[in-house]
């Protein structure tokens, strides 16, 4: 009877992974559609100076117009992405659609995410250079946020890119600060304007035993100010954090305090 029942639980489990399997298929099969149909749109979220308020930037935000299931956010199928290595060709898309809203909006830059591997490939800063020519854009008001995942392999070829990008007047701000391998020693071995600090650590700033992440966030602050790179907090979601940020010497922020991410209709048009 025992054994009996480990085999329905057997079977049960072939059955789920059968499921997911399938609709991980089936997820590839619609982004190989969505792609060619150019189903995807950036969302924007503004970045704030901390010392005025004024906005500063807009980070985009990739989202999935998708045909059955709605608006779809980057964790549905990012990962599904990179896995299969369509996301490269999803975030030319974006970056198509970003180039061309900067060309009308008055001021202010836009940040853009790239994925670890795509950075790697050796054409990334050229086909960018590529890109802002065609549309006439300034590449000073273009921005590039990696992940400490993009800087811990192949580092001849990443700090190449990364000059490449610097030379162009393109502001390369590291991503998700302090949750990768982050090694603080990466801020004077690449050359990195800004960092964005990650938003686990914004939420602890007052949470239990927040004073060990005060310390931690104040120690990244300064550190960074020294070497002249800028950062900005992730996350930011009440008055509180704001005004630790502020006090810290932190520079900018970016949060649902300070306002969602938003089609470029309500958000570039509000700046201008
Ligand atoms: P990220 O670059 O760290 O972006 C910040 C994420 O935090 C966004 O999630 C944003 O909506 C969310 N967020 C902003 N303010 C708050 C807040 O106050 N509270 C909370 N809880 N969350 C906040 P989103 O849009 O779901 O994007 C998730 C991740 O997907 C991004 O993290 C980025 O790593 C990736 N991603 C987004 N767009 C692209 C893209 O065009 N290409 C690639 N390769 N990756 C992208
Ligand atoms: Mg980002
Ligand atoms: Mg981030
Ligand atoms: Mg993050």
């Amino acid at each position: 009877r025992a054994k009996g029942m480990g085999q329905d639980r057997c079977m049960l489990f072939d059955e789920a992974m059968r499921e997911q399997s399938l609709q991980s298929l089936e997820l590839e099969a619609d982004l190989r559609r969505a792609i060619i149909n150019n189903d995807f749109l950036p969302f924007y979220q503004p970045i704030v100076s901390l010392a005025d308020g004024s906005v500063v930037g807009h980070e985009a935000l990739l989202r999935w117009q998708h045909e059955g299931r709605g608006l779809l956010l980057p964790g549905e199928f990012i990962s599904l992405g990179e896995e299969s290595g369509l996301i490269e060709q999803v975030d030319w898309l974006i970056y198509e659609q970003v180039v061309r809203d900067l060309a009308g909006t008055a001021s202010g830059y836009v940040s853009v995410n790239v994925s670890p591997r795509h950075f790697r490939s050796s054409e990334f800063a050229t086909r960018l250079f590529g890109l802002l020519d065609a549309a006439g854009a300034d590449p000073g008001r273009l921005r590039v946020e990696i992940t400490e995942m993009a800087l811990l392999e192949d580092a001849p070829r990443t700090l190449r890119t990364l000059y490449q990008l610097r030379e162009r007047g393109i502001v390369v701000q590291l991503d998700d600060f302090g949750t990768g391998y982050s090694a603080l020693s990466y801020l004077h071995r690449f050359p990195i304007s800004a960092l964005k600090i990650d938003r686990s650590f914004v939420a602890g700033l007052h949470a239990d035993n927040g004073k060990s992440t005060q310390a931690l966030v104040e120690g990244v602050v300064s550190l960074a100010r020294t070497l002249g790179i800028e950062t900005i907090g992730e996350g930011v979601e009440d008055e509180r954090q704001l005004r630790t940020l502020f006090e810290m010497g932190c520079n900018f922020g970016q949060g649902y305090l300070l306002g969602h991410p938003m089609p470029r209709e309500v958000t570039l048009h509000k700046t201008e």
